[in-house]
């Protein structure tokens, strides 16, 4: 094992999970690359992290189950025995309905991927970093949303109360383990050009909101994993419960 630190990204097989992924290795983190079905998109961003000069793995594992959790931090013990930094990224939206149209199925995945995801990995993260556990202390980043704000009427009010869940577990937690050496921060991000609009159904989401977004247009999910980078880094040592809105101003 050499003196590098370790990043678990959760869901960093694409969009802005892979952009952190890759941003990270170019300042000398060695990656976990969890993703939840593809594996092609997955290897791919493990080679550029390799390109980069760092070192990766890919870590099957759905975080929305017990199961996931489990077999996600068993990989990361054996590849690297440590770690130093989690980011909370995986998550999902759904099709745009109103409340009235919203299964219980929908609402118990959105929930379990979202929410009990975030916090059952966040939980696992805290056993292996905080001092209390003999660990050498480290950072979290979750993922939250400006719909946490806006509350998204019409799109998925499910979605936008999960992600308002991630922005009270974020302060908390912060909280809770600051004296142990961890710190817990969250972004927010607006409208990001990735497929998750289109896993939603709306693949022209990002392009047909720009003139509604104050800097009119999309961010990048470059941008996001600068200040994703930002918060996990030694620039950051005396920011924590913080939660930063990367959103072009919406
Ligand atoms: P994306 O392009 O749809 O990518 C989702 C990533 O998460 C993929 O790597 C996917 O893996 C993985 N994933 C999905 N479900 C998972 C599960 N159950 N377990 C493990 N991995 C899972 O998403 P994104 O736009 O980059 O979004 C990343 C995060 O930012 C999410 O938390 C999202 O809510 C948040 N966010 C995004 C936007 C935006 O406009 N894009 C705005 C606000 C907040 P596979 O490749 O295997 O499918």
């Amino acid at each position: 094992m050499s003196g590098e630190r370790v990043l678990l990204v959760t869901g960093g097989s694409r969009g802005i999970g892979a952009a952190v992924c890759i941003a990270a290795a170019s300042e000398g983190w060695r990656v976990a690359v969890n993703y939840a079905s593809n594996r092609q998109a997955a290897d791919e961003v493990v080679r550029a992290v390799e390109a980069a000069g760092s070192a990766a793995i890919a870590i099957e594992g759905d975080v929305g189950s017990e199961a996931g959790v489990t077999a996600i931090f068993a990989a990361v013990d054996a590849a690297f025995g440590s770690l130093d930094g989690l980011v909370n990224n995986a998550g999902i939206v759904g099709p745009p309905q109103r409340i009235d149209e919203i299964s219980p199925e929908r609402l118990d995945r959105m929930f379990r991927v979202n929410v009990t995801g975030s916090i059952r990995c966040a939980a696992e993260a805290v056993l292996r970093m905080s001092t209390r556990h003999g660990g050498r202390g480290g950072s979290i980043v979750n993922l939250s949303s400006i719909a946490a704000v806006l509350g998204a009427p019409g799109q998925y009010v499910d979605y936008a109360a999960a992600k308002g869940a991630i922005d009270t577990f974020t302060v908390g937690l912060a909280r809770e383990v600051a004296a142990e050496g961890i710190r817990v921060n969250a972004v927010r991000p607006g409208i990001i050009d990735t497929d998750i609009h289109a896993s939603g159904g709306l693949p022209d989401r990002a392009r047909d909101m720009a003139p509604s977004i104050p800097v009119q247009r999309p961010g990048t999910a470059g941008e996001v994993a600068d200040a994703i980078l930002y918060l996990l880094s030694d620039k950051a040592t005396y920011v924590t419960g913080a939660i930063l809105n990367v959103s072009g101003g919406r």
